[in-house]
């Protein structure tokens, strides 16, 4: 309540943000938190829409901030971008997703992979060396490549598209999957979708959640079409009605994430309900 206690104000023509006043995603608020435990991570998993079973899981960030208590993402992460401190909070995001994941492959061995999801943040994307950065966190933990996805925008690749593509160019070539996440609500082109090096595409659940109150979906359609089309992989996300589930098997689509599997958990409850119990 009351009157906020920072406002973002955009300017220029590149999106920029510029923080006014005492606003509390500061980079020194940001590695206090981080000091203090303050942030922590919750894993949705990414389930085979034939059997239920986890193939992954998506990595969210959570803030239990001292006095606002729990801050969503969508709050503090814009907030985090526009003062820089995502770099030191998305270094944190990625050493302790690929540290988990590494735990996942000892747990299951070999031949039971199960990947871990990371959203980049445009700030990261366009970093030199974020590539390589990600790389080396997951030699660190003896984590293959492959089973890292890094979730990227449509609008990541406004502002410096040429380094967001060498950091891609980087990771791909060391077999992490790029995941192209909210599909169909930024404002690129379809063209542009084939000039970037892409494995996946994510279904934005605000195209899955018509399902259920129109019984159709012409964008989530043709996104299924068009991942057949061009040899990618996709992701439902928002599931949240079995008829939901339904229509996107009906229509070719394997994999998805949403309610009807799990929320956002933490990694033991993931690794008690998705790794150690066998989905039946
Ligand atoms: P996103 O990447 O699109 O993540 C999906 C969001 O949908 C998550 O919200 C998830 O909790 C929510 N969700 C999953 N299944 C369902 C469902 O069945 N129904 C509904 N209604 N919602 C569902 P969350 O965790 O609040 O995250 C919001 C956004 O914050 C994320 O959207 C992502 O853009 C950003 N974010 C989260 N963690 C990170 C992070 O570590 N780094 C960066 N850069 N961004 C992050
Ligand atoms: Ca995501
Ligand atoms: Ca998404
Ligand atoms: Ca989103």
């Amino acid at each position: 309540a009351g009157k906020a206690l920072f406002e973002a104000q955009r300017v220029g023509g590149h999106g920029k943000m510029i923080i006014h006043g005492g606003y509390y995603a500061s980079p020194a608020a940001v590695l206090d938190g981080l000091r203090n435990g303050e942030f922590f991570l919750r894993f949705q998993a990414v389930v085979d829409l034939a059997t239920g079973a986890a193939i992954g899981a998506e990595a969210l960030v959570r803030w239990q901030h001292p006095t606002r208590g729990l801050v969503p993402p969508a709050e503090f992460i814009p907030l985090c971008e526009a003062s820089g401190s995502i770099v030191v909070l998305g270094e944190w995001v990625v050493r302790e997703s690929v540290a988990e994941a590494a735990r996942w492959r000892r747990l299951r061995g070999e031949d039971d992979p199960v990947s871990v999801a990371i959203n980049a943040s445009a700030r990261e994307l366009t970093s030199a060396g974020y590539g390589e950065f990600v790389l080396t966190e997951c030699a660190n933990v003896g984590l293959p490549a492959a089973l890292v996805h890094i979730e990227v925008t449509e609008t990541h690749f406004g502002s410096d598209a040429a380094a967001v593509r060498d950091n891609i160019r980087v990771l791909r070539g060391a077999g992490v999957i790029i995941s192209m996440d909210d599909f169909g609500t930024g404002h690129s082109s379809l063209s542009r979708l084939t000039e970037i090096e892409l494995d996946v595409i994510k279904i934005d659940q605000s195209f899955v959640a018509v399902i259920e109150t129109e019984r159709e979906s012409p964008v989530a359609e043709l996104t299924i079409k068009l991942a057949a089309t061009l040899g990618l992989q996709v992701i439902a996300e928002g599931v949240e009605t079995e008829a939901q589930a339904e229509w996107l098997r009906e229509r070719g689509c394997l994999l998805a994430q949403g309610y009807l599997y799990s929320r956002p958990v933490a990694a033991d409850e993931f690794v008690a309900r998705f790794l150690v119990q066998p989905v039946t």
